[in-house]
């Protein structure tokens, strides 16, 4: 496999499938999925993804560009497909000729929408996103009723969704979560009092997180980018068994070298060989998007932890074989992923750079090859 590559990715799409109707399996009936694919499904690729989920049946999409929009609808997916975040004004013209699902949060916004959705003839479909405590996107909740109805009564607009999106859905302490559940719950109480827009309003709040542990926060629909790909956003969250990471990272021993006592290893010469060692270099580096480490972590070799040593390289780094005697050059090595008894997640990665796996995955290069598995 990606054996004339220095390094590739390799996506198990067979495992997508098991852990999309895992996730099935543990929805309550009649909740709705909408697909979160941004960002190129966090690296997976947002084609292949999109065409497992809504072959499974996701209701919706989710993206965050137009650009976005436009690759899946391209691609055939045949699915609505929702934008997040906010559209400047040219942004809204291609996004009512192509049949996205915008955010219209405020009445400038919505007058400008509503002009142009009469323009092509059009009722287009749009949501409103309320904020709720994450001071992100959306209209603050203790006015939002007032801009709903306000935006609700343009007649070229079909406000078919209201959502809004947790700051901590994840953690164990869940009292802002709840803050932020009664903050919208309240503006869903005082929206419902309005029967005629109420009627066509889906309701959602949950990601990953809110799925696996707001049970109280499903609404209508839950928006799920990360679970699909097995990877859970926490160590604390709820899981489901069976659910597996289907993204390995790999390359190849590129060559072997042995360190006298007193040798450096790397740029900036973060490593000192205190004894004899036997180093194997790997033909990759940050350039990939792998996050620079000095020191810190390791990869798998022989099914083995090799501890990456040094500074790693744009092109290169460094790790150290001495107690995996057996390794040769053209030995797979394992970056993200599993070999034998051992693994690195995503998750593991990003504790070595203290970041979130989300960021450790949207910055894989997507010039890496990806190679999908069934
Ligand atoms: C990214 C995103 C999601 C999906 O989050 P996951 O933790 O990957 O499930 C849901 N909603 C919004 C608004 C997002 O930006």
């Amino acid at each position: 496999m990606g054996s004339t590559e220095p390094f590739w990715i390799e996506i198990n799409i067979s495992q997508l499938r098991k852990n999309i109707k895992l996730i099935q399996a543990d929805m309550p009936k009649n909740l709705r999925l909408c697909s979160v694919l941004k960002n190129q499904a966090y690296g997976h690729g947002a084609v292949k993804v999109a065409q497992e989920m809504v072959a499974a049946g996701s209701s919706q999409i989710a993206v965050s560009t137009l650009q976005e929009a436009m690759e899946l609808k391209n691609a055939k997916i045949h699915c609505p497909i929702l934008i997040f975040g906010e559209r400047t004004s040219l942004e809204i013209e291609s996004c009512i000729e192509n049949d996205f699902i915008f955010f219209v949060n405020d009445s400038a916004v919505a007058e400008i929408s509503n002009t142009i959705a009469k323009k092509h003839g059009k009722k287009v479909e749009i949501q409103i996103e309320v904020d709720t405590g994450l001071s992100r996107y959306g209209v603050r909740w203790d006015s939002a009723v007032e801009i709903i109805e306000s935006i609700a009564h343009f007649s070229h607009l079909n406000v078919t969704g209201v959502m809004t999106h947790f700051a901590m859905s994840d953690e164990l302490d869940k009292t802002f979560a709840n803050e932020q559940i009664r903050r919208f719950d309240e503006c869903i109480e005082q929206i419902r009092k309005n029967k005629k827009i109420a009627e066509s309003i889906l309701f959602h709040a949950s990601n990953t997180g809110g799925f696996l542990d707001l049970p109280t926060a499903h609404y209508d629909q839950v928006r799920i980018g990360i679970l699909p790909l097995g990877i859970y956003p926490s160590k604390v969250c709820r899981r489901i068994e069976g659910i597996k990471p289907i993204l390995e990272f790999k390359s190849r021993v590129a060559s072997i070298k042995n360190l006298h006592v007193g040798d450096v290893v790397g740029y900036g010469m973060h490593y000192k060989a205190t004894s004899t060692r036997t180093i194997a270099v790997l033909p990759m580096g940050y350039g990939t998007g792998f996050p620079r480490l000095r020191n810190q972590g390791y990869v798998l070799i022989c099914g083995k932890r090799a501890p990456i040593v040094g500074g790693n390289a744009m092109n290169a780094m460094m790790v150290d074989v001495t107690d995996i005697a057996e390794t040769k050059r053209g030995d797979e090595v394992i970056l993200i992923g599993r070999q034998g008894e051992e693994q690195i997640t995503a998750v593991d990665v990003a504790s070595w750079c203290g970041t979130v796996c989300y960021d450790i995955l949207t910055r894989l290069s997507l010039e890496i090859p990806r190679i999908y598995k069934n």
